[in-house]
């Protein structure tokens, strides 16, 4: 490749990038060795109930972040979601992720990351160069090396595959971090403090590892103790709340999922003749990554542009904070993976002109 657009990962952040990346002109190739967690998601965040607003949607992230989210970032994030409910034929559901202030989870039949992943693919189907392989830090520097006015994205997702009980497949361990220090770029928040657990995570079977979906709790599920006693005096507390609350009673809890509508459960995809459940937090989500602007340049310690280097997706920083509200992976990934791929090959025509 002497020219043209080169995208690392194959979930929703690179496939996006792939299509707003072709959309500008640009001859893309994607590499990938798996499909990352974006099959996984249910619903994401895009704020379509008339309660709801941009600006509230922008608090509820913030305050789940603690504050200490890059602002720019949430809001690039937060105004861009409102175009994908003219992309996405969204089916009416609208949940209730914990820690937001009112329901704004939109979804298509509880799979809208495989969905939206299929959809993309079938329309990009032949024009993008796909290779299915592993990319080290190594690579990218031939690459860089040999054909500099290569644009580089980088969308490797997060690290929590790194753990051995975790939600994430283990091929997710952070490798973009390494191809992004290589290039120059900064990373930061990248320790345990930034490590988002999922409360509910199936501990036991074939199932191990797999989630138990939190928004269950605005449906009558409880959690409870393993001798099976109420234990949180709120329920709808934020992830992050409810994972330290289950660590404070060491870190395994039921799930009773009794006064819970069969209905519900079938919606969310669960088996309603399973009710009790033993799950315990995992690690989930990374929160910390490679440091960008609003416009998915990668930054360096300066705060300078890393020419030809852009980040979108889990792999990045500053959107999250020190808690991610559910339901925004998918809505960051979707947002700013369009974001990459449109600069990226905007930089593109800039250099050829
Ligand atoms: C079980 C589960 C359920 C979830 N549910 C939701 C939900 O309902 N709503 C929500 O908003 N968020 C949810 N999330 C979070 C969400 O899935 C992620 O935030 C989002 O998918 C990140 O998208 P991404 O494209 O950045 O990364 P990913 O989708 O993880 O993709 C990363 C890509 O990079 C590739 N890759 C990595 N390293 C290399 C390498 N060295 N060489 C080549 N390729 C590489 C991978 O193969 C993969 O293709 C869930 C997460 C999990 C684990």
């Amino acid at each position: 490749m002497r020219s043209g657009v080169f995208i690392i990962g194959g979930g929703l952040a690179g496939w996006r990038a792939a299509e707003a990346a072709l959309a500008g002109g640009a001859r893309v190739t994607l590499v990938a060795n798996g499909s990352g967690n974006s099959p996984d998601i249910h619903a994401l965040n895009c704020p379509v109930l008339p309660e709801d607003s941009v600006e509230q949607f922008i608090e509820d992230s913030l305050k789940s972040g603690k504050y200490r989210n890059d602002r720019p970032l949430v809001e690039t994030m937060c105004r861009a979601s409102l175009s994908l409910k003219d992309e996405f034929a969204f089916d009416g559901t609208v949940l209730h992720p914990v820690g937001s202030s009112v329901p704004r989870c939109v979804s298509i039949r509880h799979a809208i990351g495989a969905i939206a992943l299929k959809q993309i693919k079938e329309r990009l189907e032949g024009r993008v160069k796909v290779e299915k392989r592993t990319v080290s830090a190594d690579d990218v520097l031939t690459l860089r090396a040999a054909a500099p006015g290569v644009q580089i994205i980088i969308a490797t997702g997060g690290w929590c595959g790194k753990y051995d009980f975790s939600t994430n497949p283990s091929y997710l361990k952070g490798d973009g971090l390494v191809m992004a220090e290589a290039l120059g770029a900064a990373l930061k928040d990248v320790d345990e403090a930034h490590v988002q657990y999922e409360p509910t995570v199936r501990t036991e079977g074939p199932k191990r590892g797999i989630p138990v979906i939190t928004t269950l709790l605005y449906e009558g599920a409880r959690l409870l103790t393993p001798e099976g006693k109420e234990f949180l005096e709120d329920a709808r507390l934020d992830k992050d709340e409810l994972s330290k609350a289950i660590f404070g009673i060491g870190g395994t809890a039921m799930y009773d999922l009794t006064a819970v509508p069969e209905e519900k459960l079938r919606e969310c995809k669960m088996d309603p003749a399973e009710r009790i459940i033993k799950v315990a937090p995992a690690p989930h989500s990374s929160l910390g990554g490679i440091v960008i602007d609003a416009k998915c340049h990668a930054l360096d310690a300066e705060g300078n542009i890393v020419p030809g280097v852009f980040a979108c997706g889990e792999v990045t920083a500053g959107v999250h904070g020190l808690n991610r509200l559910g339901g925004n992976g998918g809505t960051a990934a979707m947002v700013f993976g369009t974001i990459a791929g449109r600069e990226a090959a905007l930089e593109l025509k800039n250099d050829e002109s």
